[in-house]
């Protein structure tokens, strides 16, 4: 529990929220402003700011994920799932507390999310696995 953050208040229980499900591990409830309909996030009871800072010990309550996504599929009535996960203010994160967005998809249900793409820079790749494997 990390006192100013909003997360962990909702896990706490001392800020309200639309719980679907909850054990000592994880807790999954509804985005206050959903983008589609059932948009849920997954969080850990732990407080771990983002992806960059989980460590891999401890990565386990991630196992619960796919279970979790299938489940809001069915009970949506979804054809489709989008997993978003923001790290960092660039990112578009928002809420300091690692959290995937669950968002059920249907068919032409209008939501575009994907921006342009460029073709890849070959010397900008190699430059990059070059660094990578440094
Ligand atoms: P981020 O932009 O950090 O990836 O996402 C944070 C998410 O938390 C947003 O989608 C936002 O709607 C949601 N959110 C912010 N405040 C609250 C809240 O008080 N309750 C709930 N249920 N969701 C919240
Ligand atoms: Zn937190």
């Amino acid at each position: 529990m990390t006192e100013d953050c909003l997360f962990c208040k909702i896990i706490s229980k001392e800020i309200p929220s639309y719980i679907l499900y909850e054990d000592d591990e994880i807790l999954v409830f509804l985005d206050i402003n959903p983008i589609t309909k059932g948009h849920a996030l997954f969080i850990p009871k732990k407080h771990i700011a983002n992806l960059c800072e989980l460590k891999e010990e401890e990565i386990g309550f991630m196992k619960k994920l796919p279970a979790i996504a299938r489940k809001l599929k069915e009970v949506t009535g979804a054809t489709g799932m989008n997993l978003i996960q923001n790290n960092g203010k660039d990112a578009g994160q928002v809420i300091f507390h690692i959290h995937f967005h669950l968002m059920p998809r249907h068919p032409n249900d209008g939501l575009t999310m994907l921006p342009p793409r460029t073709a890849l820079d070959k010397v900008g790749a190699e430059d990059l696995i070059n660094k990578f494997a440094q």
